[in-house]
């Protein structure tokens, strides 16, 4: 085995590759961009070396200061993870050349399908059935069109270096055909530098069903089952599963057998995946299904495989491109329950799922039995514009495929971001939808329900309540233990105290009392008041952080802004040493005294200002210098506080 690889990738798939090495004992070496220097998976690794600027053409795309940095370090192999260098040939000439190990196929296996249309023929001399189609060299259209109208309308017409979707384009009749091969063109070009397409016959009520191969140097290929991908979105993946539902044993022997087939054909050693397309128009048939194309790495999904086979698929590439036999024979290799996948997004799916960014000031997962949270940040990272903005895979695992769905469910609702906005709540609603529920997917079954699946919810009135009670609060008593000094605020009398939020562009005008019961009363606009208890106003279902309030409520997360300068003055304006006053007033209470030890969170004076009585807490822990004097009249800015050093 490798004393030390080096993983050239970010993210959950670095921290992934971490684990399973430090279990191994193989030391880890990680790359990092500009934007990763304070990154989780740099924290995790043994080592790190900083490989440039953070897009990814100026560092994870570089071959060769990772390999110089593989050199370095003295690592002896290179795990590319997936995306980046993972499926590109040259990269893996240039590992090999260096003398490192490439932990992944050969360079021979990637060219031989990394082109759709070759691999298809490739996959056809093998035996292995491919979607009807034309994958032939001529491009003109008028042959290409003729192909599509021998193949049959449907037809999809495909970019050949395609991935991820791109560059492919249904089409429905003949007279859409030049506009659509001109969009697909268009498209290719512009990703992959190359415009040459296939074309398909478009399989009706179709699945992706991918079957996970695995092979060593010393020829032997095993599979471990299959996973459907078939909830997709625009061709993406959203949810996966493994195995498929409703999978019967005739397809499942035909797609497997298939897939070993064509790993065998071309030689493959590690990690890989045949990915077919089903037609389920008349439920599965071993005799309707095709080969689509060999992704030749280690996919995003992966997890469920090894949910449903306890089988650490890391590890297993470490040991073949170590040159170990693959540790099991296909007879050992045995299914166990049912797993699902879900892809975490920092994306908002009421505005056309557009890509979001921001600082995770809150971010926790849910633990429990059959819960496995695949994640590459922390709470306080962030999601930047420069990678893609996944934020976690929420993977469970159960008994049965109820059971799984159960829990992932429940997962989804129980996970809190507040910072970015996510697609937590659309991820839950699908999960919960009948049709996914009873196993009835094809790709088009979001596009169908998209509408029902992203709506958005509006606050209710208690949750905006709480909202205010956790701002107005907590804008003064911003500590662990915001209740203790609560307490100590009704001592004298119940201060009611003007709260402005806003959610979205929605302003909330409200006024706070602390009763002398302890409660909190809460006044919005000329409504009847809400009384909440003083822990609805602090529990975890409720996140603070700098200028906002962030409600978690059945997997929706619901922001406010605090428009209230205090709140705003308390956050931001107050350095170590001196707290200030946010707006002229009149310093009427002062609760402790040059020398006095006060603990962050604790009141210390109470000013009027605005017609309103203010609370006007400590921010940090410290030893009192001076404070106002009571009675005085202060402006905006004046130090109210200021802390020994
Ligand atoms: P990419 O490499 O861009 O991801 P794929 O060939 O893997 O492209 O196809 C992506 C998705 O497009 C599939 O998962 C499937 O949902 C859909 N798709 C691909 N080929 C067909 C087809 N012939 N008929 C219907 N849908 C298809």
């Amino acid at each position: 085995m490798f004393a030390k690889i080096l993983i050239a990738n970010r993210g959950e798939i670095a921290c992934r590759i971490i684990r399973t090495a430090r279990r191994m004992g193989v030391g880890t070496v990680a790359v990092y961009s500009d934007a990763d220097a304070k990154a989780l998976h740099v924290a995790m690794a043994d080592e790190a070396v900083h490989i440039g600027a953070s897009p990814v053409g100026e560092s994870y795309l570089g071959g060769d200061r990772i390999i110089e940095a593989a050199r370095a370090t003295g690592a002896e192999a290179i795990h590319p993870g997936y995306g980046f260098l993972s499926e590109n040939p040259g990269f893996v000439d240039a590992v090999v050349a260096a003398g490192l190990v490439f932990i992944g196929p050969s360079a021979e296996s990637i060219r031989a399908m990394g082109l759709k249309d070759a691999a298809k023929r490739l996959m056809e001399k093998a035996g292995v059935p491919v979607v009807p189609g034309y994958h032939g060299e001529a491009q003109e259209i008028v042959i290409l069109a003729s192909k599509a109208r021998e193949i049959g309308y449907p037809v999809l017409i495909k970019a050949r270096a395609g991935g991820g979707g791109k560059g492919m384009r249904r089409v429905d009749s003949p007279e859409d055909f030049s506009d659509a091969l001109s969009g697909a063109r268009r498209e290719a070009k512009a990703a992959f530098g190359d415009d040459r397409v296939l074309v398909e016959k478009y399989v009706d009520k179709p699945r992706h069903i991918e079957v996970q191969v695995f092979g060593d140097n010393l020829g032997h290929a095993v599979h471990l089952f299959e996973r459907d991908c078939s909830a997709q979105r625009r061709h993406q993946k959203v949810i996966e599963e493994a195995p498929a539902p409703g999978m019967t044993p005739e397809l499942r022997k035909a797609m497997t057998d298939a897939a070993v087939k064509a790993a065998k054909a071309i030689g493959y050693s590690g990690a890989g995946t045949i990915e077919f397309i089903v037609d389920a128009s008349q439920g599965l048939k071993a005799d309707r299904f095709w080969f689509m194309e060999m992704n030749t790495r280690l996919q995003v999904e992966h997890p469920v495989t090894e949910m449903v086979t306890g089988i650490d698929l890391v590890e297993w590439q470490l040991r073949v491109a170590a040159g170990e036999p693959l540790p099991k024979k296909q007879s050992e290799i045995k299914l166990d329950g049912h797993a699902f996948e879900a892809r975490l997004y920092a994306e908002d799916p009421a505005k056309g799922f557009l890509p979001a960014i921001g600082t995770l000031h809150h971010l926790s997962f849910p633990e429990g039995a059959g819960i496995r949270i695949e994640t590459g940040v922390r709470q306080g990272d962030a999601i930047s514009p420069y990678y893609d903005p996944m934020i976690a895979k929420v993977v469970t695992h159960g008994q049965d495929r109820q059971e799984a769905l159960g829990r992932l469910v429940d997962a989804l609702l129980a996970t809190k971001v507040a910072g970015s906005i996510t697609n937590a709540r659309f991820l839950a609603a699908l999960a919960s939808d009948e049709d996914f529920a009873a196993g009835d997917v094809d790709t088009g079954l979001i596009g169908r329900k998209q509408e029902a699946l992203t709506v958005s919810a509006s606050p209710s009135r208690g949750t905006v309540a709480r909202a205010v009670a956790t701002a107005a609060a907590n804008r003064s008593l911003k500590s662990d233990d915001p209740w203790s000094g609560l307490a100590g605020y009704t001592h004298f009398h119940p201060i009611a105290r003007k709260v402005g939020l806003k959610h979205g562009e929605q302003a909330i005008d409200a006024r706070f009392t602390v009763r002398r019961d302890g409660r909190l009363e809460v006044a919005i606009s000329d409504a009847a008041p809400i009384v909440l208890r003083a822990e609805e106003a602090s529990d975890d279902a409720v996140a603070r952080w700098p200028g906002h309030v962030t409600l978690f409520e059945e997997g929706y997360s619901f922001d406010f802004s605090v428009s209230d300068p205090f709140a705003r003055a308390a956050d931001a304006g107050d350095s170590a040493s001196s707290m200030r006053a946010p707006m002229p007033g009149l310093v009427k209470v002062v609760r402790a005294a040059k020398g006095d030890m006060v603990r962050k969170g604790q009141p210390l004076l109470v000013l009027e200002a605005m017609k309103m009585e203010h609370s006007i807490a400590a921010s940090h822990d410290g030893v009192i210098d001076d404070i106002a004097v009571e009675g005085s009249q202060v402006t905006d800015g004046t130090v109210l506080v200021r802390f020994a050093e």
